[in-house]
C-alpha cells in the first residue's frame, strides 16, 4: 500500500508547515488527488489516520478533492478528458493518450491553529 508513504510525506509537509506557522494544532488538510495519480482516497484516508497519530495533525479533518484527469491526444491533437490511466481518446478511439492532468496529488491548503 503506496498511500502509507505518500501519508508520511503529507505529515511531514503539514508538521513543517504548521511549526513555520508556529501553530498548535493542524485542524484540517485539504489534499487534491488527481483521477490519474493511482492513489485509493479510502486508502489515503486510512493511512492519514494512522501517521497523524501523536503529532500536531492529530485529529485533523482530511478533505480530499478530485482532480479530473484529462490527456493530450495527438491524433485528435486535443486535450481530452481521462477517467483511468489506461483510457481511450473519446474523440477518436485511440490509445495513445498522454496524461497532462489530475496525475498528482498534492497539499491544497492547512488550516492550523
Ligand atoms: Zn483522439
Amino acid at each position: 500500500m503506496h498511500e502509507m508513504s505518500l501519508a508520511e510525506s503529507v505529515l511531514e509537509l503539514v508538521e513543517s508547515t504548521a511549526r513555520r506557522e508556529c501553530a498548535v494544532r493542524v485542524r484540517r488538510v485539504i489534499l487534491e488527488i488527481g483521477q490519474l495519480a493511482a492513489v485509493d482516497r479510502e486508502a489515503m484516508r486510512f493511512c492519514f489516520d494512522a501517521v497523524v497519530r501523536g503529532s500536531l495533525a492529530e485529529g485533523a479533518l482530511l478533505d480530499i478533492e478530485v482532480i479530473p484527469g484529462s490527456g493530450w491526444c495527438p491524433s485528435c491533437a486535443a486535450t481530452v478528458p481521462m477517467d483511468e490511466r489506461i483510457a481511450a481518446c473519446p474523440g477518436c478511439g485511440g490509445f495513445q493518450l498522454q496524461p497532462t492532468g489530475g496525475t498528482e496529488m498534492r497539499v491544497r491548503e492547512i488550516e492550523i491553529e
